[in-house]
């Protein structure tokens, strides 16, 4: 047997599932060996007294997405991959937006340009799919689910994205026959739009009248009909950016009748409330992300969907747009009313420091739910597992060490997006990665970014388990 390159040595190693004190053998990039005592490498890393777990899967963020409206997302692959693994994320899965007239694939290709060559840790691409014509749901789309994009997003909402109910039992039956997953973006559009109209004849056009405009009911409503959706085709679907007690309890009923439905949540939903949005001098408009943040009550619901296993994964939905800038949060300039304020909280970076300092470290979920909610369910549901997700032989070696010992304030100061402001700036925190390893490589250490520009490769995407149909559609399908 060859040499080791690297020991991680002396760690508390945590996986989805195991607790164990073992050192961690590294060649070629991948876990080659798991044992209570490891030598003869080029590098070792003593890790005593450290928790390691499986670098972070963020599978819901944007990254250089292209829009419609005027705004610039902030971040590119270079600024956002970075971002990641200072903050402990190995592998990011961001979304190839097909505009409506455009080809699926063109879109695909016009993302990979903009990935290629500047992304620092691993990627592969989940599809927003806007126009399902016959054309891309007859050949574009079962090719594309062939070439390993495995996953696509659809919206209920936002007038240039949402699709209708048929539309949207169209994709899903496309989903089952084809083994891909499909992600909702799941709010009722028809009340939205009444309450924003109504809202702006009142002239309550402030950031707060953001939340006002999408309350719960919006939410739970569009959740429940997504549902009843994947019901009828019976084919599993997984709910993003859940953010409060009422949505989240349709997902645990439908889950409790037996049907897989996965749910995903965020940050910004444990750590930020409606009254965010009510700060003065526009500055609520850093928060104005969909679903808006809810109230503490809310907050208590979803720790407790995250530690009993209802929401299956926790992402950051990073939405990079600058405060203080016309082509972001003020939009043509100035004071932009709510609906015109362009969407997303960035968050890559503060995702695993915030859950484990706040939930692992205050008693909220154990270190297994900690790893399974921020890297192995995303990888199992999107087809990634075991190559990224876990700690394991033969996976990458894609491995965080923790300082949990030190108390830090979150400044954006000190983080490495291309934003202007962070909603989570003044909170404290006790975690953060000492060390970020990526495919073997030291990419994070101290303090300092050690990663070589396009160092990260795309990940094609297998077919998920997770995705495959069940045995009752409303209609024979095949
Ligand atoms: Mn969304
Ligand atoms: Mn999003």
């Amino acid at each position: 047997m060859r040499g080791l390159d690297l020991i991680v040595a002396n760690g508390t190693v945590a996986t989805g599932s195991d607790l164990v004190k073992c050192d961690i053998g590294i060649a070629d990039g991948r876990i080659v060996s798991l044992a209570e005592r490891l030598d003869g490498a080029r590098e070792i890393i003593d890790a005593k007294g450290a928790i390691v777990t499986p670098g972070g899967v963020d599978s819901h963020c944007h990254i250089d997405q292209p829009s419609q409206t005027g705004a610039v997302c902030a971040d590119d692959f270079h600024s956002g991959t970075i971002s990641a693994l200072c903050g402990g994320t190995t592998t990011v899965v961001p979304f190839a937006v097909q505009f409506r007239g455009q080809s699926l694939r063109a879109a695909v290709a016009d993302y990979h340009r903009r990935a290629e060559g500047k992304a620092v840790v691993d990627y592969a691409f989940h599809l927003i799919l806007t126009d399902p014509t016959e054309q891309v749901m007859g050949q574009e789309l079962p090719a594309l689910i062939e070439a390993g994009y495995t996953s696509f997003k659809i919206y209920m909402t936002y007038d240039d994205l949402k699709l209708d109910d048929s539309q949207v039992l169209d994709v899903l039956e496309v989903a089952r026959r084809h083994g891909a997953m499909v992600m909702v973006h799941a709010e009722n559009t028809d009340c939205i739009t009444w309450l924003t109209e109504r809202l702006e004849r009142l002239g309550k056009t402030a950031p707060r009248y953001h939340a006002t405009s999408r309350p719960m009911p919006v939410e739970r409503e569009a959740t429940h009909r997504a549902i009843a959706l994947s019901e009828l085709i019976d084919v599993p679907i997984l709910i993003v950016h859940v953010s409060g007690r009422e949505a989240m309890e349709e997902i645990r009923r439908a889950q409790s009748r037996g049907m897989r439905i996965y749910g995903e949540t965020c940050p910004q939903y444990l750590f930020l409330s409606e009254a965010d949005l009510d700060k003065p001098d526009f500055e609520g408009a850093k928060c104005i992300c969909s679903p808006p943040p809810r109230d503490p009550q809310n907050q208590e619901s979803i720790w407790n969907g995250i530690s009993t296993g209802v929401f299956q994964v926790f992402s950051s939905d990073h939405s990079p747009t600058r405060f203080d800038d016309p082509k972001g949060k003020r939009l043509g300039g100035g004071t932009p009313i709510f609906r015109k304020v362009p969407n997303g909280v960035p968050g890559l970076e503060t995702r695993l420091p915030l859950l484990m300092s706040e939930g692992v470290g205050r008693g909220r979920i154990d270190l297994n739910t900690f790893v399974r909610v921020t890297a192995t369910n995303a990888a199992r549901i999107y087809g990634l597992y075991p190559q990224k997700g876990t700690i394991a032989v033969g996976s990458d070696a894609d491995i965080v060490i923790w300082d949990t010992t030190t108390e830090r304030v979150i400044r954006n100061g000190d983080l490495h997006h291309a934003v202007d402001y962070t909603p989570f700036e003044g909170k404290r925190i006790k975690a953060w990665p000492h060390i970020t390893i990526a495919r073997g490589e030291v990419v994070w250490r101290d303090g300092a970014v050690t990663a070589r520009k396009g160092r990260g490769r795309f990940l094609t995407c297998a077919k998920p388990e997770a995705a495959r149909g069940g045995p009752n559609p409303a209609i024979p399908l095949e």
